[in-house]
């Protein structure tokens, strides 16, 4: 290995596009290459369960940067090239038709993928999962007006799906195993609120429901569940999660940590010369004390920056507070920090129709929020509070629930 070899990105989606930018603009002067195994423009997910399903936006108008971009930037785009396996020891990565690249630092942003629908009949025709622009494009061709969908998985993903469905003029039935939606990521209320807008734009939402086997024949005709009961639809969307796409790390004898790619607070794997961002890593979160993996289009454009920056000499640590968004319907769901770690939900009334749910942990430290309702009846109220979360300021559940009370003037109060 040596300095005048490229930067290695092995990954080409929103986190490895942004890193690649990064580099450069961070000053690195060499070359860059961008692996990826799609075939196609490193492009951004989350209006794939949205703008495009609802025919909006095409897959191509989610594109990170366009070609011109790359090749302005000096980014050797290699948008068909997986990467097979890394010779640490030569500091090389093998691609998959048997070709060599040899890397300076390297960065693993492999993503994640989907977790597998395993039931007699999950590989009819007309049974779908999203991960992908390709998938994007399945699905959408099979929302047409009047068809009943049946969507497995309660999460963001099955959720956005439903509505976007409903909204494509389908008949829609949501099937949860657990006893409700979004059990890990947001308290109760807010899974509440969320299932009775799906329920109240006519969605069958079902909790605690098995599914049995999928049912056809040439293509999906319906859905049996555990019971024996059979729930008859035209097509079948799945969201029940994702997997980080661990393998080419996990070969290279890297350390792996719940489930993710080991890293420390710079982002760099159990090998020095080798970073992780995005979906796929594992990271120590100053704040809250522990390993957190998170799959958000933020963390993706935080990591990929912070990675670069690392790549190239400095030791920024990953400490920004996690936060996502999710658009179903005309309602928004914004969430800071991690609020499943609290122990008290403390409800603010933010609007007519719009509630922010604080988190506090047992030592009354603010450590989650998660906002619901309008777009501008929420977000400002969730970004102050991710930076409360931030000074792990500790805040009366009576002060958080006070209307009167601004959460700017308790964020002036910890700044002073
Ligand atoms: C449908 C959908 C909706 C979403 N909505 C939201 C949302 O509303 N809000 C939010 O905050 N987040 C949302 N997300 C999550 C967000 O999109 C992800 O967190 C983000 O894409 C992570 O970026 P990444 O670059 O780490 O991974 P990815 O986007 O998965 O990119 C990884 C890339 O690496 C490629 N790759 C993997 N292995 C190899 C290999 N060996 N060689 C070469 N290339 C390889 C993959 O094919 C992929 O192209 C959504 C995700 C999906 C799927």
């Amino acid at each position: 290995m040596n300095s005048t070899d490229p930067m290695v990105i092995v990954g080409g989606g929103q986190c490895g596009a942004r890193a690649a930018h990064a580099l450069r603009e961070n000053g690195w002067d060499g070359a860059i290459i961008l692996l990826g195994d799609e075939g196609r423009l490193p492009y951004e997910r989350p209006p794939l369960s949205k703008a495009v399903l609802l025919g909006e936006r095409t897959a191509e108008q989610c594109e990170v940067y366009d070609d011109a971009f790359y090749r302005g930037q000096r980014i050797d785009l290699r948008a068909g090239a997986a990467a097979a396996s890394i010779d640490r020891a030569a500091h090389k990565v093998v691609l998959a038709d048997g070709a060599c690249v040899a890397y300076h630092r390297l960065l693993i942003a492999t993503g994640a993928q989907l977790r597998r629908l395993d039931v007699p009949g999950c590989e009819l025709p007309g049974v779908h999962m999203l991960r992908s622009a390709a998938d994007a494009q399945a699905i959408a061709g099979d929302l047409t007006p009047g068809r009943r969908i049946v969507v497995i998985g309660a999460g963001f993903i099955g959720l956005e799906i439903a509505s976007s469905a409903v909204a494509r003029g389908c008949e829609v039935v949501v099937l949860e195993a657990a006893p409700r939606a979004l059990m890990r990521a947001v308290p109760e209320a807010v899974a509440q609120r969320l299932v009775d807008k799906h329920r109240s734009m006519g969605v069958d939402v079902r909790f605690s429901v098995a599914v049995e086997r999928i049912l056809g024949d040439a293509r999906v005709t319906g859905v049996e569940l555990a019971d024996g009961a059979t729930v008859p639809c035209e097509a079948i969307v799945a969201g029940i999660g994702v997997l980080p796409r661990i393998a080419l790390a996990q070969a290279a004898g890297l350390d792996i940590a719940d489930g993710g790619i080991a890293v420390d607070e710079t982002l760099r794997t159990s090998d020095p010369f080798i970073y992780a961002a995005g979906d796929v890593s594992s990271f120590p979160h100053p704040l809250f004390a522990r390993r957190i993996r998170l799959e958000c289009w933020k963390n993706a454009e935080d990591q990929a920056r912070i990675a670069a920056r690392n790549m190239l000499g400095h030791a920024e640590p990953c400490s920004a507070v996690p936060w996502f968004w999710s658009d179903q319907y005309d309602m928004t769901i914004q969430i800071a920090g991690l609020p499943a770690l609290g122990a008290t939900t403390v409800a603010r009334e933010t609007g007519a129709a719009s509630r922010v749910f604080f988190a506090l942990d047992a030592d009354g430290v603010l450590v989650g929020a998660s906002g619901v309702g309008r777009t501008g009846e929420i977000a400002k109220d969730v970004r102050i509070a991710q930076e409360l979360i931030a000074r792990r300021a500790r805040i009366t559940p009576e002060t958080l629930a006070d209307r009167a009370v601004k959460l700017r003037s308790l964020l002036m109060e910890e700044m002073s």
